[in-house]
């Protein structure tokens, strides 16, 4: 068994404990142990876990794995502590919020031998399954992924390419390895508004535009459109809902490396993907601020 903490109760660190608390049956999931949760607030005990604190948590020798779901920029310095701890670390997205952390920690994972696991559900939801599927096999010509969403807090979510990096990953997993050809951000701070649009060349020299927008009450959703040399994608293909959760899903996923079930191959391809992503979300900022 693995003793887990959760780290930061906030929507995602809620669903996490439940989620601890309800295995799967005969998953992976059922070799992890929730010792208690950390937070900054006093919570006292939440579904009868108990609140330890940071310092309990990162020196227990029964908790061996943390779940960072704090803000985004707090992942680094809590990644950072725990693998110093020794503890196996698991992230939700993004792991950091520059290329160079996220290359640090990955390097500082693999020294002390502890499985950093990023989570990315956004690879895992159905509509994402069946967008790939009827992507798979086709060539593209250019492609636009335009998403739309209220407004982030730069300073506790990052700047818009890394907290935006689950459109990132779909672009990267649906066509390849892309290159940032240009980036402009536009934004107006009094209407709390953000705009982010970044161009990308594929390898074989093909166009994808990637638009991020941000504003008071605008609805959460993703649009497409995909031209192939044999015709035009501009919807979301339509998809049912998946009977296994979403942080389900990755926490087996997780529990599966903690088990040694995950082959070599499949976490070197995984580790490039998310090293690539962060880079490009690193080289769009760059484009943006100069
Ligand atoms: P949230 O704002 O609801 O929760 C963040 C929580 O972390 C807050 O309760 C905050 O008080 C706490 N926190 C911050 N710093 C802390 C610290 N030093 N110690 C302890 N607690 C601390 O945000 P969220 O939606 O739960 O997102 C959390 C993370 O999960 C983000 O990185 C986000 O990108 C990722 N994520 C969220 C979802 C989702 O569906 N909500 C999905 C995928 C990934």
């Amino acid at each position: 068994m693995f003793g887990v903490v959760v780290v930061g109760m906030g929507i995602a660190g809620s669903v996490r404990l439940k989620e601890l608390l309800n295995p799967l049956k005969s998953s992976p999931s059922e070799n992890l142990k929730l010792v208690g949760f950390v937070s900054r607030r006093d919570l006292g005990s939440q579904n009868g876990v108990k609140q330890i604190s940071l310092e309990e948590a990162l020196t227990k020798s029964e908790v061996n794995a943390a779940f960072i779901c704090t803000e985004n920029h707090n992942h680094e310095e809590s990644i950072r502590r725990f693998l110093e701890a020794g503890k196996h670390v698991l992230v939700e997205y993004p792991v950091a919020l520059s290329a160079q952390a996220a290359n640090e920690l990955n390097q500082l994972a693999e020294q002390k031998g502890k499985v950093l696991h990023v989570e990315h559900i956004e690879l895992i939801t159905e509509d994402y399954k069946t967008l790939k599927k009827a992507v798979d096999g086709k060539e593209l010509v250019e492609g636009v992924l335009n998403f739309t969403g209220g407004p982030l807090n730069k300073e506790r979510s990052g700047f818009p390419s890394f907290s935006g990096i689950a459109r990132l990953t779909w672009l990267v997993d649906l066509f390849g390895e892309l290159t940032v050809t240009s980036a402009v951000l536009e934004e107006n701070p009094g209407k709390n508004y953000s705009k982010l649009t970044a161009h990308f060349a594929t390898i074989s020299k093909r166009q994808l535009t990637w638009i991020e927008e941000r504003a008071p009450g605008m609805k959460r959703e993703k649009k497409v459109n995909f031209t192939f040399t044999t015709g035009v994608l501009d919807h979301l293909p339509s998809s049912s809902r998946g009977s296994v959760g979403l942080f389900m899903q990755d926490q087996n996923l997780f529990a599966q490396k903690l088990l040694g079930q995950v082959s070599k191959e499949e976490l070197a391809a995984e580790k490039k993907r998310i090293l690539h992503c962060i880079d490009l979300a690193e080289k769009i900022k760059q484009y943006c601020e100069n």
